[in-house]
Parts: C-alpha cells; sequence; structure tokens
C-alpha cells in the first residue's frame, strides 16, 4: 500500500497541507476513499482512508494504528566524516535502506569539502530527501534524520551516550565482528572518515572519550564503502538483516 511520511503526529483525522498535500494530490493521485499508510515523525504507523481532497489540502481517517514491523531491534547512528562530490548522496541512500537510524555528517580534519553554513544547510535538505525517499522506497516505518554538519570534537560527545566504535583503517588488533561479540545494548554509533582517513588525534580523542578503534578487515576500504560495510555487518551481528 502506498505510505507518506508527515511532519504532524497521527491524530484521529488527519489534515495534510502543504507539500505533502501536493504529492498525495498531485504524484500520488490520491482521491477519496482510497487508503493509505501515514508514518509520522515519531514512527507511529497508521492505516488511513482519504475522507476529501481539496486543491492544497487532504484529509484522511485513521482506520488503525499498525505495529512497526519493518524496524530493526537496533538503533544505529552513522556518524560519517564528510566525502568528496556526491558520495554522501550515495551513503546517505544505502544507510537508509540498511536500517540507519540516524545519521550525522562531520567534518573532520582531512575532509576535502569545506561548506560554509548556507551550503551546510542546504546539503542537509537534499540529504534529508534522499533518505525520506529511501525509507519511502524501502518501507520503512521511520523517517531516518540527517542531522546537520557537526565538528568531530561534538561527533565524539555524541558518540558518548551509545555504544561507539571508530573504524579505523590502521587498527590491526580488533576486528569489528570481534567487538560486536562483546556487546550487549542496542544502540550503536560508528564513526566513519573521509577519503584520507583520520588523523591520529582524532584517533587519540576517541580512545581518550572510551570509543573504541576497529578494524573492517585487512583491505582498505573506500568511505562510501566502509560506511555500508560496516552498517551491514552491525546489522547482521545485532539487527536484522539477514534474517
Ligand atoms: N586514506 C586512507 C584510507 C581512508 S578510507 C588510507 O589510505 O589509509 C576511508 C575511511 O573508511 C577510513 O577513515 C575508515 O573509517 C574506513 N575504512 C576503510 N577501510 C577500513 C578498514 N580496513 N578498517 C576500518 N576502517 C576502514
Amino acid at each position: 500500500m502506498r505510505r507518506l511520511f508527515i511532519e504532524a503526529e497521527l491524530a484521529e483525522r488527519i489534515v495534510i497541507e502543504g507539500e505533502d498535500a501536493l504529492h498525495l494530490l498531485y504524484a500520488m493521485r490520491a482521491k477519496p476513499g482510497q487508503k493509505i499508510v501515514i508514518s509520522d515523525k515519531n514512527g507511529k504507523t497508521a492505516n488511513t482512508q482519504i475522507e476529501s481532497c481539496e486543491p492544497q489540502r487532504v484529509i484522511l481517517n485513521v482506520l488503525g494504528l499498525m505495529e512497526n514491523i519493518q524496524e530493526s531491534p537496533i538503533k544505529t547512528i552513522l556518524l560519517q566524516c564528510l566525502p568528496k562530490a556526491d558520495k554522501m548522496d550515495y551513503i546517505v541512500q544505502k544507510a537508509v535502506e540498511l536500517g540507519v537510524s540516524k545519521i550525522i555528517p562531520v567534518a573532520s580534519q582531512n575532509c576535502v569539502v569545506k561548506y560554509d553554513i548556507d551550503k551546510r544547510q542546504k546539503r542537509q535538505k537534499k540529504w534529508q530527501k534522499i533518505a525520506d525517499e529511501a525509507a519511502k522506497q524501502c518501507a520503512r516505518d521511520v523517517r531516518p534524520e540527517i542531522c546537520s554538519v557537526i565538528n568531530f570534537a561534538e561527533a565524539v560527545e555524541t558518540a558518548e551516550k551509545n555504544i561507539t566504535c571508530i573504524c579505523y583503517e590502521n587498527e590491526d588488533t580488533l576486528p569489528f565482528k570481534q567487538y560486536l561479540q562483546q556487546q550487549n545494548g542496542s544502540k550503536y554509533a560508528v564513526i566513519i572518515g573521509p577519503e584520507g582517513g583520520f588523523s591520529a588525534e582524532e584517533v587519540q580523542k576517541c580512545r581518550r572519550a572510551g570509543i573504541t578503534s576497529v578494524s573492517l578487515g585487512k583491505r582498505i576500504l573506500r568511505a562510501e564503502t566502509a560506511a555500508i560495510a560496516a552498517l551491514t555487518i552491525l546489522q547482521y551481528e545485532k539487527g536484522d538483516l539477514g534474517t
């Protein structure tokens, strides 16, 4: 069934306006009587029926709440240091398919791209749109949030609240798989570097904050491959991939 994510919270009767209404009316060709699945920003999902369509407004009635069946049992945050060109677009799309809960872009020392405030806002909007599309396409119950770009020190602070590791290209003692087998929680965060990798200082900073450095294997992966591989391994070991 067709699905729409809405900004508002679910209520018995939902009035949809703005971009969501235009999407429903013109892209999805909504008509009164049709049924549509609605997910709100908290991940609550309901089966609804269209009551009426006006030129810029659609009114829906909730028929019943639905269980969140597509979401992974683990919460995952991807802290991705900014890669070059449009590689982040690809990472966002694939990470959402792999069940990521939140993506935080990070400006680290070796990032080649430097975005000013205006560019950061534009990129965040663009990535959120890509995430929304991907969530719709793969029938997720929630729309993962794409945060605004933060710096590395802020990333370390954010990461401290979760079971966090940094995928470090020079780590040769602790494999990611082994690290995950030692963990029991359900909230994970993974830090992935840019093309230029991490500086020794950044890795030190992480270790001092209790963030473990792990290896994804003997080969050096490109940043986008590393992000996707890490999320895949995480969902396979602790989540629902392959089940
Ligand atoms: N320029 C660096 C490689 C950077 S790869 C070099 O030549 O050493 C980009 C990012 O992908 C890294 O910062 C790391 O987060 C991740 N990555 C790639 N291969 C990895 C591996 N084998 N183990 C852990 N992380 C890896």
